[in-house]
């Protein structure tokens, strides 16, 4: 029926009959009445709690603060969690970290959980108490319902658990809390839980997922659901506070230091190849342009050049850790936009096998010094996302095989589908995967070398192997060489061309006019000067560490992983 003016409709709800004009205005009195009535009571609890704040004899020793400038006792000590021992039993200390979780035991009692440092965590119990420092009840309350996650400041006296606190890496110790400031607090909901990002990560998609959520996610097998890296990436933050991400970043850091101080003690110089340059040098259609001044610039797909025009300037043996660029459109785990490049260069003196046994020094001497010193970081790491350890070969066992004899293997003790592969062809890494797997069952390791590849899988920089060796249907092999870890490259390495005229014609042959933009500078480099020969390696810092600890993708091993897809955060 359709309201007449005299009979509006505008007080009835949905679904019910209208109302008549009078009914509406006693209505309208009587939610104003509801409404006062219950700003009063609002105001009343206000003040209510007002007086009890008021009242409470602790309330100076919790709350929101911004600035703790003499909050806490003179004596206490400012101390890390990781810090802590048996030493400050009885001790009152100041502790900053983040409140992991809380239970509210009774009313008198709670267990907070607080964590700092990747994943140095220890157990706090607050504890109502008449007697000095007082704890009231109410105090007791609001420090177990502070949010998870939020960055806290807590005065407690140390104390030894009546038993070892299981859930804890401090365990022999608990905070017996006497002070509480939320310093910084966290919203009441998180875009993902600490659980969620402590569960390995199962979809590393950049295209979300229709129902691309932690609720939505595979269950793992707690009954924490797992979220995507999308999911991850969204919340930053989370990701990296982490402990299994700190645990891969401090190994990532590791990697880098064994890197450096193994060269370094060899005579080896660091230097910065640039990030900006002039063209696309090597010749491939994988690099990133952009506007320079009215010209074009381009982004260093590699520091190559730089790193023998570092030779030919005389500088012996470099190495650098910089970013590459790659403009390649690869959405796999084992690709990146942007990646780390562990780069090395050095003279030749003999024969390029130096540097071949450089490089092998180089990475077992990162392999050997993670598993020694970063036990309990490849232990949280693997608490989440398990493998084997990695198999490394005896000392003066190193597994070298020639392309050809490696692809020989793979022929004769390999998977069915790769019986005809050919000795002239690169390999596709479903072949070298296979491969890692019969290295390792023969030989007992996951770290080998393969060598001389043929001239057609490398760049025209790589030297042609001069006793004339050929693979295939006459293929010359080359002085280059790939190294793998469980069936993976990790390295691609090997002698370079020195003679300028040697260049040239390799140049041509690979149908690239030595007159291009950049090659032809490059070139004219070993023209200006007699430059020795040499040779060297590039690793990818991102595959060393997501293949060493056996990770389903290298995006997990990156600070912020770059892909065609994603340049966010
Ligand atoms: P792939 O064939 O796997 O794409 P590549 O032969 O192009 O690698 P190189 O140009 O020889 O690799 O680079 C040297 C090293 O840099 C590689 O052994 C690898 O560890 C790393 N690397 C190369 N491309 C990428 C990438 N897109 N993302 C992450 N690391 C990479």
């Amino acid at each position: 029926m359709e309201p007449t003016p005299e009979q509006p409709a505008a007080a009835a709800a949905p679904g019910e009959a209208p109302v008549s004009k009078k009914g509406a205005k006693k209505a309208e009195a009587k939610a104003k009445k509801e409404a006062l009535k219950a700003q009063r009571a609002a105001e009343l609890a206000a003040q209510a709690a007002a007086v009890t704040l008021e009242d409470d004899p602790a309330k100076d020793s919790y709350g929101d603060r911004k600035d703790t400038t003499s909050a806490f006792s003179p004596d206490a000590q400012a101390v890390e969690i990781r810090e802590l021992d048996d030493s400050h039993i009885g001790k009152t200390v100041v502790v900053r970290a983040w409140l992991q979780n809380s239970r509210v035991q009774s009313a008198k009692m709670g267990f907070v959980e607080l964590r700092k440092g990747g994943n140095w965590n220890i157990q706090g119990v607050v504890m109502a108490s008449d007697n000095a420092p007082v704890v009231s009840r109410r105090m007791v309350k609001w420090i177990t319902s502070i949010n998870p996650e939020s960055y806290i400041a807590v005065e407690a006296t140390v104390k030894q658990p009546l038993e070892p606190v299981k859930s804890c890496r401090v365990s022999g110790l608990e905070l017996h809390i006497t002070k509480c400031y939320v310093l910084a607090p966290a919203p009441a909901m998180l875009g993902m839980t600490m659980g969620v990002a402590s569960q390995p990560i199962v979809n590393f998609s950049d295209e979300k997922a229709p129902a691309d959520d932690a609720e939505a996610a595979p269950k793992t097998e707690t009954t924490v659901p797992a979220a995507s890296m999308l999911t991850h990436l969204d919340n930053i933050a989370m990701h990296k506070r982490a402990p299994v991400q700190q645990a891969i970043a401090d190994i990532r850091i590791e990697v880098k230091r064994f890197f450096r101080s193994y060269l370094e003690a060899r005579r080896f110089k660091e230097f910065e190849p640039p990030c900006l340059i002039g063209a696309a040098s090597e010749g491939g259609g994988n690099v990133f342009r952009l506007a320079y001044f009215g010209e074009e610039a381009f982004l260093a797909q590699s520091p190559q050049f730089y790193k023998q025009f570092e030779i030919a300037g005389g500088r012996e043996r470099v190495f650098s850790i910089s970013p590459v660029f790659r403009a390649e459109n690869s959405n796999t785990p084992r690709h990146m936009t942007e990646f780390t490049g562990l780069d090395l260069e050095m003279e030749i003196k003999e024969s390029y096998t130096e540097v071949l046994t450089t490089l092998e020094g180089v990475l077992l001497s990162i392999f050997r010094g993670l598993q020694e010193r970063c036990a309990e970081e490849i232990e949280t790491v693997r608490s989440v996302y398990h493998s084997e350890p990695l198999l490394l070969p005896e000392p003066g066992k190193e597994v070298r095989l020639t392309f050809a004899e490696a692809q020989k293997l793979l022929r004769e003790e390999g998977p069915a589908e790769f019986a005809n592969v050919r000795d002239d062809e690169d390999m596709s890494t479903p072949q070298e995967k296979a491969l890692g797997e019969v290295v390792r069952t023969k030989y007992k390791t996951d770290f080998y070398v393969i060598d001389k590849f043929p001239e057609t899988a490398r760049p025209f920089y790589a030297k042609i192997d001069d006793s004339g060796a050929t693979v295939g249907d006459g293929v010359k092999v080359t002085n280059a060489f790939d190294f793998f870890i469980r069936g993976q490259e990790v390295l691609s390495g090997g002698q370079r061309i020195n003679d300028p005229a040697e260049l040239e014609e390799r140049i041509r042959a690979k149908g690239i006019s030595p007159d291009s933009a950049g090659i032809k500078e490059y070139v004219t480099t070993f023209r200006q000067v007699g430059v020795p020969p040499h040779g060297g390696g590039g690793i990818g810092l991102d595959r060393v560490v997501a293949w060493f600890l056996a990770l389903p993708s290298v995006h997990l091993a990156a600070c912020y992983p770059r892909t065609p897809k994603r340049l966010m955060p």
